[in-house]
């Protein structure tokens, strides 16, 4: 995860981020256009790449770490880290997309996990409880309290429904670097962790499992996936610990207003 010390932001690297948050909600609504049976993911990671740089951004992932591209796309079983090439998204699927922009010095990161035409019904709920349990980690989110408390919010509603909750990889501090401290686990202990405080921005992530919790990771040395090939779900929020509680500084309304159309929100 690199640096251990939490950079507080000002109210100006805030607006930055804000602006940035608005900039990558566009940029997926873009992307969620083309979501449909035949598309390839390659097709839809130079969608979401000429939108960032037509709006003079710069795609957060690409070459980060040596990354390849600007978007994580995650299918099924892909929990996050995909990478984008041949693959033809085809009916019944889920697919993750995460993408981050930075501009002005800062980054912003979110992620949305969307339907591909008719999916299972036990897998529209868990797309549906692990959107739930973001928010309901983001609810915790205010000074005073601890990153244990956004943590516990997400396993408890999550293993509530019997998913599973990754433990390998965590949510973080975003700022001038994609991945700042603190960390922000998905499971955890009220009252414990890094006490939050007006200034941090951190970017709340639940990666939950149909089935077990246990993840592999592929030979490209990106890709993770489920160890039992049932089927993820992960959505991602950058938020701001604000002086009275929290602001989320990414946004899901322009994709929404996308799915809308085809009644492929997940509620
Ligand atoms: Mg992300
Ligand atoms: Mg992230």
């Amino acid at each position: 995860m690199g640096k251990k010390v939490i950079y507080l932001k000002s109210p100006e690297d805030v607006e930055v981020i804000k602006q940035n948050g608005i900039i990558l909600g566009k940029a997926q609504a873009e992307v969620a256009k083309k979501i449909a049976p035949g598309i390839t993911t390659r097709a839809l990671d130079k969608v979401a790449e000429e939108f960032i740089l037509d709006n003079g951004g710069k795609p957060s992932f690409k070459n980060y770490n040596g990354f390849p591209a600007t978007l994580c796309i995650s299918v099924n079983e892909v929990v996050v880290h995909g990478i984008p090439g041949g693959r033809e998204l085809k009916d019944g699927d889920v697919v993750s997309i995460d993408c981050g922009v930075y501009k002005g010095g800062y980054h912003a990161d979110s992620a949305y996990t969307y339907m591909v035409g008719e999916v299972k019904s036990e897998v529209v709920e868990l797309l549906r409880v692990t959107k739930q349990s973001l928010y309901e980690g983001i609810k915790q989110v205010k000074p005073g309290n601890r990153i244990g408390d956004v943590s516990y919010a997400i396993q408890s509603l999550t293993e509530g429904h019997n998913y599973g909750v990754v433990r390998e990889l965590v949510g973080h501090g975003v700022g001038k670097f994609l991945h700042e401290a603190p960390e922000v686990p998905n499971f955890g202990k009220r009252g414990n962790g890094p006490r939050l405080q007006a200034g941090m921005v951190i970017a709340i992530e639940p990666m939950i499992t149909l089935g077990k919790r246990f993840v592999v990771q592929e030979n490209d040395n990106w890709t993770i996936r489920t160890e039992d090939r049932k089927a993820a779900a992960h959505f991602e929020h950058t938020v701001l610990v604000s002086k009275t509680g929290y602001e989320i500084l990414t946004t899901f309304e322009f994709i929404e207003e996308v799915l809308e159309q085809n009644n492929l929100v997940v509620l």
